[in-house]
């Protein structure tokens, strides 16, 4: 497949110019130290995987007795325990840690407006029973990764819509349709990735996949902006090890989530709750999907009947 442009931004887009203009300490974070280089899934570094590997299954380890029984003195020296080396979630923790890209933190605020926002919608979108804990309701095991564009120019023209609890301008002005968008990750042109929000918080993305789907926004459009080779490289590293922190069965672009309209994962009480849309192109998901092919993630396929028409968008959606 022919390699996407490799468009560098320049002056004021650039991650670094973005963070030194954060408008507050409470919601930017330091970036965290870098972690060690990524290495080739099943390929541990052998010292760094012992060490990994001591560590988590130390903490597999069930906690000591506070006073083993006293052996009589002409008993054989007892032959210690044997370690769970088959730890599925152990070796699970160990290969996501080696596999995380650098990840910078830019927290959109979730507070409890949002919170309150969040529930309202996913109670009426998923028809949840009135009164469930908001923090469980809103924890999720991931199962998808939608990829998004931003249809903007800047990372941080990205954060700006996501950061507040409500949306600002939207159709329906109903409570229960006031949550704010946000996706869990963007990343920006020259492959920077940001965090938004923990990957296990049910975010507004996707219709219908909210409570299972990560939802990752690219930089750009189609057009004036066109995603890039660094963006595809970047992806194809978060995709990596985001599969293998969770049990992730798809890979999607935000234009195929309809195609999902009848598989168990798609969940939304109202039929007529849908948005058209076409991001983040085949080319981009193409190049993605051929970098990270060896991980076996499904797409979507198209169904033999469309759905009804809609109105086509790369803009974002009050619908998500
Ligand atoms: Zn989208």
């Amino acid at each position: 497949m022919r390699p996407l442009p490799d468009r560098r931004p320049t002056g004021p887009t650039g991650p670094t110019t973005w963070a030194e203009d954060a408008p507050t300490a409470l919601i930017f974070t330091a970036p965290p130290p870098a972690p060690p280089p990524v290495a080739q899934r099943g390929a541990l570094p052998s010292a760094l995987g012992a060490l990994g590997l001591g560590l988590a299954l130390l903490g597999a380890l069930p906690a000591l007795p506070a006073a083993p029984p006293a052996l009589p003195l002409s008993a054989p020296a007892a032959a210690p325990a044997a370690l769970p080396i088959e730890n599925d979630a152990a070796q699970r923790a160990l290969r996501a840690a080696v596999l995380q890209p650098p990840i910078i933190e830019r927290p959109v605020l979730w507070n409890a407006e949002r919170e309150r926002l969040a529930m309202l919608y996913f109670e009426r979108h998923k028809g949840w029973p009135p009164g469930q804990d908001p923090k469980r309701a809103l924890r999720m095991e991931p199962r998808v990764i939608v990829q998004h564009w931003t249809a903007g120019p800047t990372a941080r023209s990205a954060y700006n819509t996501f950061r507040a609890p409500a949306q600002v301008r939207r159709r329906d002005r109903s409570e229960s349709n006031a949550l704010n968008l946000c996706s869990h990750f963007v990343v920006d042109r020259d492959g920077s990735i940001y965090r938004l929000m923990p990957e296990d918080r049910m975010g507004r993305h996707t219709i219908g996949l909210n409570h299972l789907a990560i939802g990752v926004e690219n930089v750009g459009d189609g057009k004036r902006w066109p995603l890039t080779q660094a963006q595809v490289e970047a992806n194809a590293a978060l995709v990596r090890w985001l599969a293998a922190a969770y049990p992730l069965t798809h890979l999607i672009a935000h234009a195929e989530y309809r195609w999902l309209e009848s598989h168990p994962y798609f969940v939304e009480t109202d039929p007529g709750f849908r948005t058209g849309r076409i991001d983040p192109g085949p080319e981009f998901m193409g190049a993605l999907r051929a970098a990270v092919a060896d991980l076996g993630l499904q797409a979507p396929t198209r169904p033999e009947r469309p759905h009804r028409r809609q109105r086509l968008s790369g803009r974002p959606s009050p619908h998500g």
